[in-house]
């Protein structure tokens, strides 16, 4: 089964870094996880390395305006980081979080295998994450965009709001939309599957 070659299980947290300097730069490939507050981004990440707590949930404060990094079977980092467009949050945070990209995207490129990009498949994606999926594309990166709450839609809404995303974000000819289920697990298995062919495993 596609997903196999990694256990994904065998995940553990290693550190947050709040400014460049902490970075990690060892040459292990990285796939960069973002997304909105509160689209699911630490559910995905516990679904996804099949537990129930190592992602710090919206609530854990400080960590979650950090870079946090969880070594995945010695393979890969899966790199998480700090959830955007958080209306109330102060401008001081915004510009913090959007130099900690610019840093990122600009002079730690060859760190960054891929990136996940989490939308909430029952909204048009926001102007960040078309900002975002603009940083994927200009640094060369393949991108998974992944469309997260699906079982908040009904069948017949499914096709419409991929299409939605699509049409929004306009994904590259390498690059993937799927759709998942932080909740159900539905699209894990895939997931899993890209990670591995990105990583060429
Ligand atoms: P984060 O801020 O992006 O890390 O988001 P969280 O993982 O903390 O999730 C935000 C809220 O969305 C929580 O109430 C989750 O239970 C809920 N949530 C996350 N993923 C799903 C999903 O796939 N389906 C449903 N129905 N709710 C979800």
């Amino acid at each position: 089964m596609a997903g196999n070659a990694i256990n994904f299980q065998k995940a553990e947290y290693i550190k947050s870094a709040a400014a460049p300097g902490q970075f990690i730069r060892d040459g292990l490939p990285q796939i960069i996880f973002v997304g909105r507050s509160n689209v699911g981004k630490s559910s995905v990440i516990n679904r996804l390395l099949n537990r129930k707590n190592l992602a710090f949930t919206g609530n854990s404060p400080g960590k979650t305006r950090q870079v946090n990094y969880f070594l995945t079977d010695n393979q890969f980092y899966l790199t998480d980081l700090p959830g955007y467009g958080y209306a109330k949050a102060p401008e001081s945070e915004k510009l913090r979080w959007a130099e900690l990209m610019e840093s990122l995207f600009q002079r730690e490129r060859a760190h960054i295998t891929a990136g996940v990009l989490i939308v909430d498949i029952r909204h048009k994606p926001t102007k960040d994450d078309e900002k975002m999926r603009e940083w994927f594309r200009d640094s060369n990166c393949k991108l998974i965009i992944l469309a997260n709450k699906l079982d908040k839609l009904k069948k017949s809404q499914i096709e419409p709001a991929l299409n939605l995303i699509q049409d929004t974000l306009k994904p590259g000819e390498l690059d993937k939309i799927i759709p998942y289920s932080a909740q159900n697990g539905t699209g894990n298995d895939e997931l899993r599957g890209a990670i591995c062919e990105i990583l060429g495993l």
